[in-house]
């Protein structure tokens, strides 16, 4: 170790002398070996935690409990509010829900960000200049786990896209941008086809861009902004993306980075944070063989999020100088490998590394703003709008009938204000003047209009009258105006 170093360590600036409690997992698979790497990296580099130790994953979920986490290691993870968390296996067979996504809503983890570096010429990846980092969306999208079988046929996953939602991560972006330096931040949404959706998500990210003058903005459709990433990924800088396709697209990042087992990421909340590799607990790997970086590097993230820069700045450096010194694990092994090394001996070569700067790899640190940073957070007011009710879309389970004998049968179910107005199959409209073509399945959406405001009332005695002519009524979505713009899409899906 340097003279640097051994100084940094004696007195390390700008970090408290008091240890950071923060809550440890060591996880599944490969998670135990790549956790005790990296705990021994923290040490050696004097990072100033207090880890306590919480038990999850596959042992507590074939104990029957179904979230893969007991009660009481939420106490630590409420205390400590730092969460470092190797990957968990989740056993294979349903009814087991997903930990990450339970742990991330619980605490209101927000913020997914993902840095994706190339390091190349050291790791060998067909991008060199790759330097980017996704921030994905944590909470909402497809990913609020609301899903029914509603027909025989059919089965259902609820979108939710909020507001205030859309405002956080959005602004985390913004504000993350101005912190780490970045010139510009990207949105990806698809709005030419969920209008309301991910057009709320595009309207906000263009609202919110109007206030960083400073930073570039743009916005592309997903599947063109994902061709465009893949191909050159140097043209993007800092991307905001609803859950799904971050979630797709942060993977896509990291392998073309080199490897997946080299990125860490960041779960940024209000109330806490929790950090992880990007990669799962690769059950399929022999004993001592993973790559610990992406927990390491998950590490780094986490050392800048509880105020202790210099410690991360100095693993971080000691990480790169491995790398540069052709000290690599098989997953990285290329003609710049001049030892291919265990997940233990990685670990080791790192600590020995601690104080040592980097000749080619400048890229020394991966800036998340501290948990202390006085972020612009601020949401926009609450708009409560005029909110009237003009109709409602009835969905109905029924199979083996034409569109003309449906539309028949429901129109004896109209009631004086609300008459039938259409029906569609998986978003196609087949009455009026549909084409026989069209395929249909057992899942029929009936709309019904009232040419005035109508009532709860009112939709009650339709389906009311529906049940009565022996419809199976399925889901309601009443139809609404906001300030007299209609708040559903108007017509077919393209
Ligand atoms: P995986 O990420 O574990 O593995 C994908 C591939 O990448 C495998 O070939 C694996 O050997 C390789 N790989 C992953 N990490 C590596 C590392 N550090 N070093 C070298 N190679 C590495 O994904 P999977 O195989 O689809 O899933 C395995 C298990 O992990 C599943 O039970 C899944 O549910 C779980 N998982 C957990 C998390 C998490 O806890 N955050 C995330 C994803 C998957």
């Amino acid at each position: 170790m340097t003279t640097t170093a051994n100084a940094l360590l004696a007195n390390p600036p700008g970090s408290s002398e008091v240890e950071v409690p923060i809550t440890v997992a060591y996880g599944d698979g490969i998670g135990p070996e790549i956790m005790e790497a990296t705990l021994r990296v923290l040490q050696a580099a004097g990072a100033r935690i207090a880890p306590s130790t919480i038990s999850i994953g596959e042992s507590v979920y074939l104990r029957g409990v179904t979230s893969g986490i007991e009660p009481s290691a939420w106490d630590s993870l409420r205390d400590t509010r730092v969460f470092l968390k190797a990957p968990i296996t989740t056993p294979s067979g349903g009814g087991y829900k997903s930990l990450n996504v339970t742990i991330r809503k619980s605490l209101g983890l927000y913020a997914n960000v993902r840095p994706c570096v190339a390091y190349s010429p050291y790791v060998k990846t067909r991008h060199p200049h790759m330097d980017i980092v996704i921030i994905r969306e944590n909470e909402e999208d497809l990913y609020a786990g609301i899903e029914h079988q509603q027909t025989d046929q059919v089965m259902q996953c609820l979108k939710l896209i909020t507001r205030p939602g859309c405002e956080k991560i959005v602004r985390y972006a913004f504000e993350y941008a101005v912190r780490a330096g970045r010139r510009k931040v990207t949105c990806f949404t698809k709005d030419n086809i969920m209008k309301m959706t991910d057009g709320l998500f595009h309207r906000v990210f263009d609202e919110i861009a109007a206030e960083y003058p400073g930073i570039e903005n743009e916005h592309m459709i997903v599947d063109i902004g994902a061709a465009r990433f893949v191909d050159t990924p140097e043209r993007f800088d800092v991307i905001v993306m609803p859950n799904l396709y971050g979630d797709i697209l942060s993977d896509v990042a990291a392998q073309m980075s080199g490897s997946v087992g080299l990125a860490g990421s960041a779960n940024i909340g209000e109330h806490g944070a929790m950090f992880e590799a990007i990669h799962g607990s690769a059950t399929d790997l022999p004993r001592n063989v993973a790559n610990p970086s992406g927990l390491l590097n998950a590490a780094v993230l986490m050392l800048e999020h509880i105020g202790q820069g210099d410690r991360a700045a100095l693993i971080r450096s000691a990480w790169l100088k491995t790398l540069e010194d052709g000290i690599h694990t098989e997953d990285i092994r290329s003609e710049a490998t001049r030892q291919t090394v265990g997940t233990r001996e990685f670990g080791q070569a790192v600590v020995e590394r601690i104080g040592e700067q980097t000749d080619y790899l400048g890229k020394s640190s991966q800036p998340v703003p501290a948990r202390t940073a006085k972020l612009n957070m601020q949401l926009k007011p609450k708009i409560v709008k005029r909110k009237e009710l003009i109709g409602t879309d009835v969905f109905v389970h029924l199979d083996g009938i034409a569109p003309d004998d449906l539309a028949a049968r429901l129109r004896r179910a109209e009631t004086n204000n609300l008459k039938l107005q259409m029906i569609t199959n998986r978003g196609v409209k087949v009455w009026p003047n549909g084409l026989p073509e069209t395929f249909c399945t057992d899942h029929w959406r009936c709309r019904f209009i009232s040419d005035r405001p109508t009532t709860g009332g009112d939709v009650v005695t339709l389906l009311f009258a529906m049940g009565n002519i022996g419809i199976d009524f399925i889901k309601l979505e009443n139809l609404y105006l906001f300030d007299g713009v209609p708040g559903f899409a108007l017509g077919q899906g393209q």
